[in-house]
C-alpha cells in the first residue's frame, strides 16, 4: 500500500544515536535509498550525551522505532541496553545497528564486513600484513577482530592506555597471537611504522571539523605504507593528504561506511538499496561543503 508513499502517518523511523553526530552523512545516504525504493521509512540524526543512552532505548521502545545506527562514542556501551547480541557482535564488545523486534532490541555490528568488502573492493590484502590500528574504540575493536586472523602482526595504538591495553589482552587471549600495545608517541612510530604495512586510522582525529589534524607526523609515512582513514567527513582527511604526498597508497572511509549501511539497511527493511545512489548522494553533499 505504502510503496510510494514516503512519510505517511505509519512511518516506519529509524534513528542514528551519536555524540557529536553533526559529521555523519547516515541520515542522506539512508534516506535517498529508502526514497529511490519507494519505501515509507525516515532516517533521523539524534544527538545522545553518554548519560542519556539508557532513556534513548527506552523511548525507542516507547515509540516502536523500527531500527538504529550507533555511532561514536557509544558502540560499547550499547550492550548493556539491549535484549540480544548477536555472537560477532558480542566477540567484538561493541554494535552499530539495532533492529526493534515487537519491542525486543536486536544488536549487530556491520562495521566488520563493512570495512572488509571496501578493503577487498580496493584490492587491499591483509594476509600476513603487519597492521597498526590507531584508537581503542567501537570501530577500532571491529577493525581489529576481523583482521587479526589475517595479519602477520597487529598493533593496537591508542591515548588512553587501559582501553587500549584491554584490546589487546583481549585480542591475545582470544586469537592466540601477541598483540601490542602502544600509546601515541613518536618514539612508536618512529621504531614501529618501519616494519608496518597498513595503517589504520580508527580515531576520530581528523574528522569534521577537526580537519586540520592529523593522528601522525608526516614524516614517518613511508612510501611502502597503505593506509586506510575510516573517516569519511572530510573525503580526504589531512593524514590521507599527507599519506598522499608521501607517495603511500590511500583508502579513505567512504566506501566502508557504505557497505556497513547497505548491510544495516537490509536487515531493517529486508530490501537492497542502490549503493551507487548512496555513494553519489554523499560525495555531493560532501562536494558542496
Ligand atoms: P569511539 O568509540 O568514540 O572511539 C574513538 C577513538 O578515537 C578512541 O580510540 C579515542 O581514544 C580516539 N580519540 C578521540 N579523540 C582523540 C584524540 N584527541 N587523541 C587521540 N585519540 C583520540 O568512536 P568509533 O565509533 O570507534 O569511531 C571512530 C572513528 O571511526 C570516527 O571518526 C568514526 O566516524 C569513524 N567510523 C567510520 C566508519 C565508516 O563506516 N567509515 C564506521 C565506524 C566509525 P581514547 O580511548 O583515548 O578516548
Amino acid at each position: 500500500m505504502f510503496n510510494h508513499l514516503i512519510n505517511s502517518p505509519l512511518t516506519n523511523i529509524i534513528c542514528l544515536f551519536g555524540h557529536p553526530i553533526e559529521h555523519s552523512m547516515s541520515p542522506i545516504m539512508h534516506n535517498a535509498a529508502f526514497k529511490d525504493l519507494g519505501l515509507d521509512y525516515v532516517y533521523i540524526a539524534i544527538d545522545i550525551v553518554p548519560n542519556n543512552l539508557k532513556q534513548a532505548f527506552e523511548v525507542m521502545r516507547a515509540l516502536d522505532i523500527k531500527g538504529a545506527n550507533i555511532t561514536v562514542p557509544h558502540k560499547e556501551t550499547t550492550l548493556k541496553f539491549v535484549d540480544e547480541i548477536s555472537p560477532i557482535a558480542c566477540r567484538i564488545g561493541a554494535i552499530n545497528t539495532i533492529k526493534n523486534e515487537n519491542g525486543r532490541l536486536i544488536g549487530r555490528n556491520t562495521d566488520t564486513s563493512g570495512a572488509k568488502k571496501a578493503l577487498k573492493e580496493a584490492n587491499i590484502d591483509l594476509f600476513e600484513k603487519n597492521i597498526m590500528i590507531l584508537g581503542a574504540g567501537g570501530a577500532a575493536r571491529a577493525l581489529a577482530h576481523s583482521f587479526i586472523e589475517d595479519a602477520n602482526d597487529l598493533v593496537i595504538v591508542n591515548r588512553t592506555s587501559n582501553r587500549g591495553k584491554t584490546l589487546a589482552s583481549e585480542l591475545t587471549k582470544e586469537y592466540h597471537k601477541e598483540v601490542l600495545y602502544k600509546n601515541f608517541e613518536d618514539k612508536i612510530f618512529e621504531e614501529k611504522l618501519p616494519s608496518i604495512d597498513i595503517l589504520i586510522n580508527a580515531t576520530t582525529i581528523g574528522m569534521f571539523p577537526d580537519i586540520h589534524t592529523s593522528p601522525i607526523p608526516k614524516n614517518y609515512l613511508h612510501e611502502d605504507l597503505i593506509v586506510f582513514d575510516i573517516i569519511y567527513n572530510p573525503l580526504e582527511t589531512k593524514l590521507m593528504k599527507n599519506a598522499s604526498e608521501n607517495g603511500c597508497r590511500v583508502l579513505g572511509g567512504l566506501d566502508m561506511l557504505i557497505y556497513q549501511g547497505a548491510l544495516s539497511f537490509e536487515w531493517w527493511t529486508n530490501k537492497s538499496p542502490n549503493i551507487d545512489l548512496m555513494k553519489r548522494t554523499i560525495i555531493n553533499e560532501l562536494m558542496v561543503k
